[in-house]
């Protein structure tokens, strides 16, 4: 791996919950508990699990969208958690967001121009022709051209507006960005090429992603690193490669064993996990995937596992692994 632009250490991110009639904090939903890993200059490193497993809630409190409870941020080998509110807004035009939805994330009543500039103007002190070159250029990027600047998000397709809000994304130059769910709204057919955008742009502009999706066909496509997430823990993680090949961990054998094969003859090693996943209010003692895993032990449901680091280089948390 590269060098680490982002090194995440201890992450943990719980939010209050509120009972009674003087609204007192009566316990906490655990989000996001004790991840880490490190993100490479140009690397694609992927976040995986269903959905509430705290991958996006990871996303948002790196960039402190979401303040975390516990841990360390290093952007650049600066900490982020020491810095004040306007230095964070400063640093953000480094650090910038691809939402999920981009209907909801663009203003119906701003044309694409003014979306584009609208970054511009909160980051920097341009001229109108150097806002002009700055829009013009990153229209060119994402495939626009001139004469769809003056049009409104309403007049674009899904896939055109996803484009719109990767350029506004994009448009301060940003060094890394977090990517959440950023194909999952749109139709397969729309997928790939928002992909394949996403990662020309990666090689021109020398962007670091961290990438959030419950979609493993698409992080396999994109990522070179995967972290499996599961209730607010990081459960396996390595060479995106290797844990498709080989997965280690209870969960990702699930996970994986689930994706649609071509042969229909396959389908029988489909392993089916029984149960929910449970409140992260309330997650169970010991491993948090105790009560649907079929190779449960007895230290399992007594003892969160340690991570482990397996010949490969991948972390698994898994007593299937223990010395
Ligand atoms: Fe299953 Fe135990 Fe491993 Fe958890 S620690 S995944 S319960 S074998």
């Amino acid at each position: 791996m590269s060098n680490a632009l982002l090194e995440v250490q201890g992450l943990k991110t719980y939010f209050p919950i509120k009972g009674g009639v003087i609204r007192k904090t009566v316990g906490y939903v655990h989000a996001v508990e004790d991840v880490s890993f490190t993100i490479g200059e140009q690397e694609t490193f992927a976040l995986v699990g269903e959905s509430g497993c705290g991958k996006s809630t990871t996303g948002r409190s790196i960039l402190r969208l979401i303040e975390p409870t516990e841990g360390a941020v290093r952007f650049d080998g600066e900490d982020l958690r020491a810095l004040d509110g306007e230095a964070m807004r400063k640093k953000r035009r480094d650090m910038q967001l691809i939402f999920q939805d981009p209907y909801s994330s663009l203003n119906p009543r701003m044309t694409m121009r003014k979306l584009l500039e609208e970054p511009l103007r909160t980051h920097f002190s341009l001229s109108q022709k150097e806002l002009d070159e700055r829009v013009h250029w990153i229209a060119d990027a994402v495939g626009f051209s001139r004469d769809q600047l003056g049009r409104y998000p309403h007049q674009f397709s899904g896939g055109q507006r996803q484009r719109i809000s990767i350029a506004r994304a994009l448009i301060t130059n940003p060094r890394f960005v977090v990517a959440d769910e950023p194909v999952s709204a749109l139709d397969v057919s729309i997928q790939a090429q928002v992909l394949n955008l996403l990662m020309k742009l990666q090689q021109e502009m020398k962007l670091s992603y961290l990438f959030i999706s419950h979609d493993l066909n698409v992080v396999r496509h994109i990522s070179s690193r995967v972290a499996v997430m599961y209730l607010g823990r990081i459960v396996e993680m390595g060479d995106t490669e290797e844990v498709y090949c080989r997965p280690m961990h209870p969960y990702t054998q699930a996970l994986l064993s689930a994706i649609p094969r071509r042969d229909p003859s396959d389908q029988k090693r489909r392993i089916h996990l029984e149960g929910d996943v449970p409140s992260p209010s309330n997650p169970p003692r010991g491993c948090a995937f105790h009560d649907r895993c079929s190779r449960c032990m007895a230290v399992c449901s007594e003892t969160v596992p340690a991570p482990r680091r397996m010949p490969d280089g991948r972390l698994v948390l898994c007593h299937l692994y223990d010395e």
